[in-house]
């Protein structure tokens, strides 16, 4: 069996997070996706901006402190996120998990689309969630890839983001020294 032999606080500054979002297609609306404005027949449906890809990294982050999700912290039901830009639920889900004490080290996300091509919107994507979660280009992975026109996704009715967030402590290994005697390698 394997033995973990690492102390525990170092496992405890790291925490993982998961994030999905899904939306329809609507005409008439204007497309959104991580922050940057796609050129699309249409856009997504939602009370906000639907930024999907934006709402699956909130959630992802929520998500790996234990903070609920998106729907709970800005409920659809409220004006106050009528139209507004998706980038906001980044920046309080960044700020949640500063106050708790945790960075972003990386984010990965995967958006699920027939169209339009997100080749060309991949690079400014990456810089904007870059800057939104205070980390470097390299350190934000966007993929876009079709359904193989399987489903709901492939029948063109809507896409489907998913994303991974890793989060680190910061300062809590100067909170809680080591074993007696022992310095950490
Ligand atoms: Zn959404």
């Amino acid at each position: 069996m394997y033995e973990d032999k690492r102390p525990c606080k170092l496992i405890s500054m790291l925490r993982i997070g998961i994030g999905y979002d899904s939306h329809r297609f609507s005409p008439q609306r204007t497309m959104w996706l991580g922050g940057v404005r796609i050129e699309s027949e249409q856009g997504l449906a939602g009370h906000s901006d639907a930024d999907a890809a934006l709402h699956a990294l909130t959630d992802a982050i929520l998500g790996a402190i234990g903070a609920g999700d998106i729907g709970e912290l800005f409920p659809d039901t409220d004006p106050r996120w009528h139209g507004q830009a998706s980038s906001l639920f980044v920046e309080r889900a960044v700020e949640l998990a500063s106050e708790k004490g945790f960075g972003v080290i990386n984010c990965d996300l995967t958006i699920i689309t027939e169209r339009p091509t997100l080749g060309p919107y991949k690079a400014e994507i990456r810089k904007n969630i870059a800057r939104l979660v205070g980390i470097s280009d390299d350190r934000v992975g966007v993929k876009a890839k079709t359904n193989e026109g399987l489903g709901w996704i492939g029948r063109g009715e809507g896409l489907a983001v998913i994303a991974a967030v890793l989060l680190e402590g910061k300062n809590q290994l100067k909170k809680t020294p080591g074993p007696k005697g022992k310095r950490s390698r």
